[in-house]
């Protein structure tokens, strides 16, 4: 059974976090006692998250970086291990979506998301894998999208990127097993977000219609789930995908 606060004294780098899932997920590994390296694009942005996990008790630093800038991303890891002295968890949330026909689909559109989506993780799993290695224990969650299992008409970028992160994680997990490190994979379905709010009423009924448990997902589903996989109750489970999604995809 889990205790509270199981992460007592642990330390969380959580991308993407300034909102949405980012956010929720820094919140509630603050909760459970982990301080929180906080990573989006710019510190003003990450400014309300900060204030909420420390109102809540908790500790947060902000560290802006675009996950898409490897040098930028080591350099950025190198500080927040300076900060807090170990990195013990890792959550690769950040992501973003450019949507459009393949036929139409920009190039540049293409790059940008597997650079933010699929690269991001690469170059945070690199400098903070080494880490846990030394230390011979972490807990790494990758942020997919039931897209990217099932695929989706008009989002052929980021349906790459999210699937790509599937083979990924399972390679970590694979590579990094003897070092008593995890990896795993949470595959959000809908969730009520920025990212998705502007899908608009006859979008979202449409949807509804798919998800058996007749809701969209709010972020604390999530965050509940890369809590657990953080937890003492998940230690023997790696290379998994936990779809999380009212029974959407099954
Ligand atoms: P969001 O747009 O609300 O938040 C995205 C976060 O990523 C923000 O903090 C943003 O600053 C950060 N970010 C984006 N690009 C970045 C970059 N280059 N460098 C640093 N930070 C960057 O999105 P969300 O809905 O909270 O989604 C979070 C994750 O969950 C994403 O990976 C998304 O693909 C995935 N997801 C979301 C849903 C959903 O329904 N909302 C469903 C499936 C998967």
């Amino acid at each position: 059974m889990l205790s509270t606060r199981y992460l007592e004294g642990q330390v969380a780098l959580v991308t993407g976090a300034s909102r949405g899932l980012g956010r929720a997920i820094a919140q509630e590994l603050a909760a459970q006692g982990a301080s929180i390296a906080a990573v989006a694009r710019s510190a003003d942005a990450l400014a309300a998250t900060l204030e909420s996990v420390r109102a809540a008790g908790g500790t947060a630093e902000a560290f802006p970086v675009d996950v898409a800038d490897s040098a930028a991303v080591d350099a950025m890891v190198d500080q927040a291990n300076t900060r807090f002295g170990k990195i013990d968890i890792l959550v690769n949330n950040a992501g973003i979506t450019r949507d459009g026909l393949l036929m139409r689909m920009k190039t540049e559109d293409w790059d940008t998301v597997i650079n933010t989506n699929l690269k991001g993780a690469f170059h945070f799993t690199r400098p903070v894998g080494r880490l846990m290695v030394k230390q011979r224990a972490g807990r790494i969650v990758n942020i997919s999208s039931v897209v990217g299992l099932m695929g989706n008409a008009g989002q052929a970028n980021y349906a790459a990127s999210k699937a790509g992160l599937i083979g990924f994680s399972k390679s970590v997990a694979r590579e990094f097993a003897s070092r008593g490190i995890t990896c795993n994979v949470v595959c959000p379905g809908f969730i009520e977000t920025d990212m998705t709010k502007g899908l608009g009423e006859e979008l979202q009924k449409k949807l509804l219609e798919k998800i058996p448990l007749q809701r969209l997902g709010q972020p604390d589903d999530i965050a509940g789930v890369v809590a657990f996989l953080c937890s003492p109750a998940a230690s023997y489970i790696t290379g998994q995908i936990i779809t999380v999604d009212g029974g959407m995809v099954m």
